[in-house]
């Protein structure tokens, strides 16, 4: 569908009606024109994951194929202490990874938990999504499965993060420290041609029981698209994200009218507002809607995501709605 068209159908579809729910904007990402692909992802490592995104993209891959890819950069990357390969580990000192993908043109969708021996969990996820009746593998059979689709095996736990877990069971020598952490890599691409997926990848919180998932390889949590109506990944407390089933929440709440921005800002209102929640709770989403608009916001503390329109790239910081001044 050529661009023009692609709005035209949009505003028929009644896209841009906004809500007037009193929920706050973080300022203005709503307003920019529209320019296509659009393609959002969480953290200011997300850039690289956009650019790669692009060029899949601008070689004819699919939204699919561009999540798929862009995540991976990250996934690469050992100097990131939070995704694949230079993830930290858990308690353990086992690094075990979380991946998503889905499909906003199917709503299908493949995820990998808690993930071992392989350093790009979401290229197992979008096999879990296309070789097996699945939705979601964990631990061993993750692994066995991911050496059956051809996967070799591979080490997860780089030096830099070995020497972090030494550190850490020096300080808690019973292993009993506190989970940290705050750092996946989500992303939504929105094609020129109206098609949307997502991916999430993360080595979910450092210092983890073992076994511990978090939102991001959770359909509805951590990442949710379909092509009707947008896309949302998020980042942040896995717990406290999947029990308002966040990304669902906002993809269902810009069904209704509302705008990314008002989207957001009402899911992570309910997270802040649950009862006995502590008030320094972090999350932050990024949301894409079918028309091109985007929005993004944060509670606790402060967030970065990376935005793509057309050929422009560029990462913007954003203030976390609770904090006063
Ligand atoms: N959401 C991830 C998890 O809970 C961690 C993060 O993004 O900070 O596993």
């Amino acid at each position: 569908m050529r661009r023009r068209d692609f709005l035209r159908h949009a505003a028929a579809a009644g896209i841009g009606c906004l809500a007037t729910s009193g929920v706050r904007s973080h300022g203005g990402s709503g307003d920019t024109p529209p320019g296509f692909p659009v393609i959002i992802s969480t953290w200011p490592f997300g850039r690289e994951a956009n650019l790669e995104a692009l060029s899949v993209l601008k070689s004819g891959g699919s939204a699919l194929d561009a999540v798929e890819r862009g995540v991976m950069t990250a996934e690469a990357d050992e100097s990131i202490s939070t995704v694949g390969y230079g993830g930290f580990p858990n308690r353990d000192g086992t690094v075990q990874l979380d991946a998503a993908i889905f499909d906003g043109s199917t709503l299908d969708g493949g995820a990998v938990c808690a993930l071992t021996g392989h350093r790009h969990p979401v290229q197992v996820a979008r096999k879990v999504m296309e070789n097996s009746p699945h939705l979601i593998l964990v631990g061993e059979g993750a692994s066995s499965f991911a050496i059956a689709e051809g996967f070799t095996h591979q080490e997860t736990l780089s030096e830099a993060a070995r020497a972090a877990y030494q550190k850490w069971r020096q300080k808690h020598p019973d292993g009993q420290g506190k989970a940290e952490g705050h750092d996946t890599l989500g992303q939504v691409v929105l094609a020129a041609s109206g098609k949307i997926a997502a991916a999430c990848t993360s080595s979910g919180m450092a210092w983890k029981l073992p076994g511990r998932v978090g939102d991001s390889p959770i359909v509805g949590h951590g990442l949710y698209a379909d092509d009707a109506v947008g896309g949302c990944v998020a980042t942040g407390v896995g717990e406290e994200i999947s029990k308002v089933c966040g990304s669902f929440l906002v993809i269902e709440l810009m069904r209704q009218g509302a705008s990314p921005d008002q989207a957001i800002g009402e899911t992570l209102d309910r997270i802040a507002r649950r009862p006995g929640q502590i008030p320094s709770i972090s999350a932050a989403f990024v949301a894409v809607a079918r028309d091109g608009r985007h929005g993004a916001g944060a509670i606790g503390s402060d967030f970065h995501y990376a935005i793509t329109r057309g050929t422009e790239t560029q990462v913007v910081k954003v203030k976390p709605r609770n904090r006063k001044g």
